[in-house]
């Protein structure tokens, strides 16, 4: 039966975005962790060589990070679906607007939410 929820755009089929999400971040992943264990093998001749190995690391590392934390969040939103409670902020319970479910399909908090997590010190102004 359908509810007001699937006639819009954004939430037509969350789960189909959120799984073709995970699909690509797992991928990333997968090709980081490839990487890590050619690089391994790789010969390192002088300084500047360590020191852009180790440059090119840390940004694979932060990369790794956001892609894994981006996994943890879409995996949640998948659980939300299946729960029906996708599209309802974790915060306050309201609708998240349609538009940020559109560009942010595994976000779990409406934008006044969100942007209390991220600048706790500037929510305050
Ligand atoms: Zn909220």
């Amino acid at each position: 039966m359908p509810s007001i929820l699937d006639t819009t755009p954004a939430a037509r089929n969350p789960a189909a975005r959120l799984r073709e999400r995970a699909e690509e971040l797992r991928r990333v992943l997968q090709a980081a962790a490839g990487a890590a264990i050619s690089g391994e093998h790789a010969e390192v001749v002088d300084f500047k060589d360590v020191a852009a190995e180790d440059t090119r690391a840390a940004v694979d590392e932060v990369a790794q990070t956001l892609a894994a934390d981006e996994l943890a969040q879409v995996m949640a939103a998948l659980r939300r679906v299946d729960d029906g409670s996708y599209g309802l902020c974790e915060d306050c319970g309201e609708r998240i607007d349609e538009r940020r479910l559109l560009a942010l399909p595994a976000t779990a908090y409406c934008t006044a939410c969100q942007a209390i997590h991220e600048r706790p010190a500037l929510a305050r102004r």
